[in-house]
């Protein structure tokens, strides 16, 4: 049986965009053994679909290299991001997205119909992300031009600041609430998202920026790629509080594979169970409901336990759930359903 699931979060065009070889495309739809995620093994693996994020990296630091390596700036804010560089990378992946619909690969779906209606036709489901809003400019013109071309999800913030607000660092046995909230301008990104159907994703901001977008939105609470604080103590996974205003509002949370999310020491180590996953995943039903946890690989920017390895190793993780005790219906859920769910009251 394999239980076709959809992903919070994956890095792939950034992977992409970045390879040397010119026929990105191919890399791609034809798949390699590289990265963690192409067309031939998600297809396999029941993979319906995910958030494809476009992360404007750094453009000293090496672009997949950055992603892969969360903790390198030490704890500090990495440098903020000019205008016209996130343009460029951000155009870059997006047009990658857009030349892989129209090579048949996937389809870029603006809703949840068009969502269900890609799955029903057996192709795989995007939803186009951007993580770390740098390509916007405050007077939202390009908001209209990345709306326009499928944009249905943002991350204000990735773990830097910005126009619009401030990230988290990425510090271990730390709390997330660090560095100011949103600024006036972030307070608009977040009410032009609400009225124009964008979902907000929390994950990579800090709590100032989450509190205000609590008090502003009126759209359930979302991080696409988080954990569990009290498992995990890095900035970059959920606290108690957190976690309840997220059940609050009825959103989501999708775990976050990268082990040094994962493991209570922090570490990035290839060699994680995945008894620890079960474990966020149980602390992430107690906290949300059944209603609230999804999945958020974070594949092709992270390094992800070696017995789930790419994804292809997913289906492991849906039956360590099953083998747990959860049943086929909640497993279901996790898998698929309550990504659908919140989309549908997000982005409509
Ligand atoms: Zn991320």
């Amino acid at each position: 049986m394999t239980i076709p699931f959809f992903d919070g979060h994956n890095d792939t065009l950034l992977r992409l965009l970045d390879h040397a070889r010119a026929d990105k495309l191919d890399l791609f739809i034809k798949g390699s053994q590289e990265g963690h995620i192409d067309l031939p093994r998600a297809r396999s693996a029941g993979m319906a679909g995910g958030f494809f994020a476009i992360f404007p990296p750094p453009l000293k630091a090496g672009l997949a290299q950055v992603a892969a390596a969360p903790d390198y700036a030490k704890g500090q804010l990495p440098p903020q991001l000019d205008l016209a560089d996130a343009q460029k990378s951000t155009l870059g992946m997006a047009a990658l997205l857009l030349q892989l619909e129209r090579a048949g690969a996937l389809s870029v779906c603006r809703s949840v119909g068009e969502l269900t209606n890609a799955i029903k036709n057996n192709r795989l489901a995007a939803i186009f992300h951007i993580e770390g809003a740098e390509a916007i400019d405050t007077d939202f013109q390009s908001f209209e031009v990345l709306h326009a071309a499928g944009l249905r999800s943002i991350g204000i913030t990735w773990s830097r600041a910005n126009a619009f607000g401030t990230g988290v660092p990425f510090r271990f046995n730390a709390d997330p609430d660090i560095g100011p909230g949103l600024t006036d301008a972030g307070k608009e990104l977040v009410r032009i998202c609400d009225q124009r159907g964008v979902m907000i994703d929390l994950s990579h901001l800090n709590a100032a920026g989450f509190r205000d977008v609590a008090a502003i939105s009126s759209k359930p609470l979302v991080a696409t790629h988080s954990n569990v604080h009290a498992i995990c103590p890095c900035t970059r996974n959920l606290t108690d509080w957190q976690l309840a205003a997220i059940r609050e509002s009825g959103g989501v949370v999708g775990l976050n594979f990268a082990t040094g999310f994962l493991r209570p020491d922090g570490r990035f180590l290839a060699d994680t169970p995945i008894d620890l996953m079960v474990r966020h995943v149980d602390a992430l039903l107690e906290a949300l409901g059944e209603d609230g946890v999804a999945l958020g690989s974070d594949f092709d920017g992270a390094m992800v336990p070696a017995e789930i390895g790419d994804v292809t190793g997913v289906p492991k993780l849906l039956q360590a759930l099953l083998d747990r005790g959860y049943g086929e219906q909640l497993v279901r859920k996790i898998a698929l359903e309550n990504w659908l769910s919140v989309l549908e009251r997000t982005i409509g």
